[in-house]
Order: structure tokens, then C-alpha cells, then sequence
């Protein structure tokens, strides 16, 4: 395989789609040595055909907001690969969506869904709408007005979404509800991330950041180290940071600050349960800052403005909100105050320079795949549920999402071990290309 002469071309076919195309480099970059020891892979085309998606649905989405004004949006599915069960992946509603986003995030969910142990193939899709200060009511006729063109391309064995940035059980309810009454079909698998009075799962709105704990405690166990008393640093306020600090401080570590697009919050003491709950309203409130939480817990805590949490020295540090959210500098900043952990829990949330200085410094880093793969591992088991007609206990759930990340774990150690450091990165990328690539084989030209 030729890494440069197949990004030349995709630059050429797809000119300015940065993070597709970052993300691709990425996982071409990792799985190139052992790509070229399977010949078999080169006369199928895998890697050609691999990292285009199946196909792009495209469609407008308008609705009426609360002053009568029509409003008009872009709604896209990117169904990215079928290889190994029905496509799955969320929706994001975010002004920054766009068809590159789309394609990045449908492509790291098809390794991501390999590497959970299930059989779900990749999707992603969403839309450039900006739930920022929008109503519970505009919500609604948002996410019925996008499941209206969606419906058609959605099913339990077919396609299921589920959340993403923007999009959680509120939102799923809407669409679901939207669902049900055009497809005069009451099958409650045709989406993840469900009420969990109407067919969700338990443990499925804590699973991202709950597995994202268990898979850097099993990095620190390989290293021989305790996470108990570990200072923990978030990036973002929504489920998945909720999740991810309520699971560190479970399990014994401090989280000492987290961060929005408007600044960092300082938390010397620890998050309290109570802060950690107050994430959730926060997210609730459609606001998209976090100045409110330093102002709602002014004596223990300190907010600064413009500044990502990542000024804060820390032991571990978690992105949990957007791509490319930590870069070059960033890394710099956190290494010069003596990071010893970095997990991606966002999907690609550093930037590659970022991962090169980690990787450089031999700090250990894993990446969104391997690390928020809890959160899609207990969609498939929502799936399994529906599919089954009934309800596990949450107990059952986090045994299920404890084996899965080890598993995981484990998949990484098996393909990214390196001359005295694992590289997470390699060992994700390698594991679950191979399981795509295969069932591709197996499969022929289709
Ligand atoms: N949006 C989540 C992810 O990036 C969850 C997807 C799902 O549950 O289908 O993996």
C-alpha cells in the first residue's frame, strides 16, 4: 500500500474535507505494514474500497421556529460500511456539521463498532442545526421535521442512530416518537439511547464515560499503577463527561477541572456528586457554557475565560467534547505539567500533532475509538434487548460493558505493542481494520 499516492488521490476526489481526511491518514498510517503482508487485501481493493462510504443520504430539513420564521436545514445520513452487521452510529446537531465531519465520524465508528465485539457496521449522520438556545418546542419540531426524510433509510436490521454531540434522550424521543408514526412500525431496535421506559437500556446514558474509565483503568493496571488519587482534568459538560467523571470519582480519582467553549473551570477539591449532577443541567439548559457552574459553586472553584482545561496540570487528562479539541500546544502544556495519562473519550479529539508529542514523549495515549467504544458497545446491547423483548439490570449491562472493555483493551495490546511502549493507537487502528477487511473478503465484490 502506498499511503501518499491513496491520500493524493482521496485529496483530489474530496479537495478540503479535512477531518475525513485526517482521520483516513490516521488509520492508513497504522495499518499499512500489515496490509502489505495479506496480498490478498491489495487484489480485493479493501483499502479503495474501505474508506469510502457505502453511501451519503442528503436531504433539506425545514421547520418553523417559535416566531412563526421558516428555517431551513441540511440533514445527512452517512451510511460508511455494512461489512459486519447493520450500519449504527449517532446524529449530531451542530452548526459545524458538514458532509467531512459526517464522513470522519462514519469511519472511526466502523472500526470502533468492529472493535466492540458486536455486530454493527458504521454510520453517522446529523445535521448543521444549532440547538444553542433553542426551545424544548423547536427541539421537537426539529427532530420530527428531520426524522421525515431520515425514517426512510432507518431500521432495526437495517440502520439504527442513535446520540451524539446534541442529541440525547430527549432528542431520541422526539425522533422515535416521529418514527414510530410514519413507519406504522412499533419495533423500539430502530433506535439506541432510548427512555428507559419505552425500550432504552440501563447503563446506556453513564456507558461512554463509564467505559471510558474502565478502559484507562486497564491502562494503568498494565503500567502498574493505582488510579486511586489520580487528579483528573474534562473537557466538555455533556453526558459523556458526566459519565467519564462520575466513573473517576468512583473509582477513587479527583476530577479537578473541566471545560466549555467558554472557558475552564478549577475544581482543587474534587468534583462533589452534586457538581458532577449539575453537568447534566447544564447540558439541559441548551446554553453550551460553563461560566454558571463556577458562579453556582463559587467557593470551590475558579472559572477562567478563553482558556481549555488543559492549562490545569493534571494527572490524567480526558477530551470529552469535540475533534481536534487538544492540539500541538496543548499537549506541550500538559506534558511541561507532568501528565502521565491521556485518553481520548471525544471522537478524535487531538489533533495529530497533539498524539505525535504524546506518542514522542512515550506517554501513554489511546485513542476515541478504542476508548468511548463503551457508548456504541451498550447500543448493541439495547439493540440485543429490544431484539430479545426485555430488560437487563443494570448490573447484567456493567458486567457485559466491563468485559467489552477489556476485550478492547486486550485487542489493543495484541497489535500495538512497540519496543518498551504500547502504541493504543496502532493496536485500535490494526484490530479493527482486520475484522472490517475480513468480512469484506469473506463477502466478495459487492
Ligand atoms: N455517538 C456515539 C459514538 O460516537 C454512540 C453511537 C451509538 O450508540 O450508536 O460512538
Amino acid at each position: 500500500m502506498d499511503v501518499q499516492k491513496i491520500m493524493a488521490s482521496l485529496e483530489a476526489k474530496h479537495p478540503g474535507e479535512k477531518e475525513y481526511l485526517q482521520a483516513v491518514h490516521e488509520v492508513l498510517e497504522s495499518v499499512h505494514d500489515v496490509y502489505n503482508q495479506h496480498p490478498e487485501f491489495a487484489k480485493a481493493k479493501i483499502i479503495e474500497r474501505i474508506v469510502e462510504p457505502d453511501r451519503i443520504h442528503t436531504f433539506r430539513v425545514d421547520w418553523v421556529d417559535d416566531k412563526g420564521e421558516v428555517q431551513s436545514n441540511l440533514g445527512y445520513r452517512v451510511q460508511f460500511n455494512a461489512a459486519i452487521g447493520p450500519y449504527k452510529g449517532g446524529i449530531r446537531f451542530h452548526k459545524a456539521v458538514n458532509p467531512s465531519m459526517l464522513k470522519f465520524l462514519g469511519f472511526e465508528q466502523t472500526f470502533k463498532n468492529a472493535l466492540t465485539t458486536l455486530p454493527m457496521g458504521g454510520a453517522k449522520g446529523g445535521s448543521d442545526f444549532d440547538p444553542t438556545g433553542k426551545s424544548d418546542a423547536e427541539i421537537m419540531r426539529f427532530c420530527q421535521a428531520f426524522m421525515l426524510e431520515l425514517w426512510k433509510y432507518i431500521g432495526p436490521d437495517t440502520d439504527v442512530p442513535a446520540g451524539d454531540v446534541g442529541v440525547g434522550g430527549r432528542e431520541i424521543g422526539y425522533m422515535y416518537g416521529m418514527y414510530k408514526k410514519l413507519a406504522h412500525e412499533y419495533n423500539t431496535g430502530v433506535l439506541t439511547g432510548k427512555g428507559i421506559n419505552w425500550g432504552g437500556s440501563l447503563i446506556r446514558p453513564e456507558a461512554t464515560g463509564y467505559g471510558a474509565l474502565y478502559f484507562v483503568d486497564h491502562m494503568l493496571k498494565k503500567l502498574g499503577r493505582d488510579i486511586k488519587g489520580q487528579r483528573v482534568v474534562v473537557s466538555g459538560f455533556g453526558n459523556v463527561a458526566w459519565g467519564a467523571s462520575e466513573k473517576a470519582t468512583q473509582l477513587g480519582a479527583k476530577v479537578i477541572g473541566l471545560s466549555g467553549p467558554d472557558g475552564c473551570v478549577e475544581v482543587p477539591g474534587g468534583m462533589t456528586q452534586e457538581m458532577i449532577d449539575y453537568l447534566l443541567e447544564l447540558r439541559a439548559s441548551n446554553r453550551n457554557i460553563v461560566a454558571p457552574f463556577a458562579e453556582k459553586f463559587a467557593k470551590e472553584s475558579k472559572f477562567t475565560a478563553g482558556k481549555k482545561a488543559w492549562v490545569i496540570p493534571c494527572d490524567i487528562a480526558l477530551p470529552c467534547a469535540f475533534q481536534n479539541e487538544l492540539d500541538g500546544d496543548d499537549a506541550k502544556t500538559l506534558i511541561a505539567n507532568g501528565v502521565k495519562l491521556v485518553a481520548e473519550v471525544s471522537n478524535m479529539g487531538c489533533t495529530p500533532e497533539a498524539i505525535k508529542a504524546f506518542q514522542d514523549a512515550k506517554l501513554p495515549f489511546a485513542p476515541g475509538k478504542a476508548v468511548n467504544a463503551g457508548g456504541v458497545a451498550t447500543s448493541g446491547l439495547e439493540m440485543t434487548q429490544n431484539a430479545a423483548h426485555l430488560s437487563w439490570t443494570s448490573e447484567e449491562v456493567d458486567a457485559k460493558l466491563h468485559q467489552i472493555m477489556e476485550s478492547i483493551h486486550n485487542a489493543c495490546l495484541k497489535y500495538g505493542q512497540e519496543e518498551g511502549y504500547i502504541n493504543y493507537v496502532k493496536g485500535a487502528n490494526i484490530a479493527g481494520f482486520m475484522k472490517v477487511a475480513h468480512a469484506m473478503l469473506d463477502q466478495g465484490v459487492i
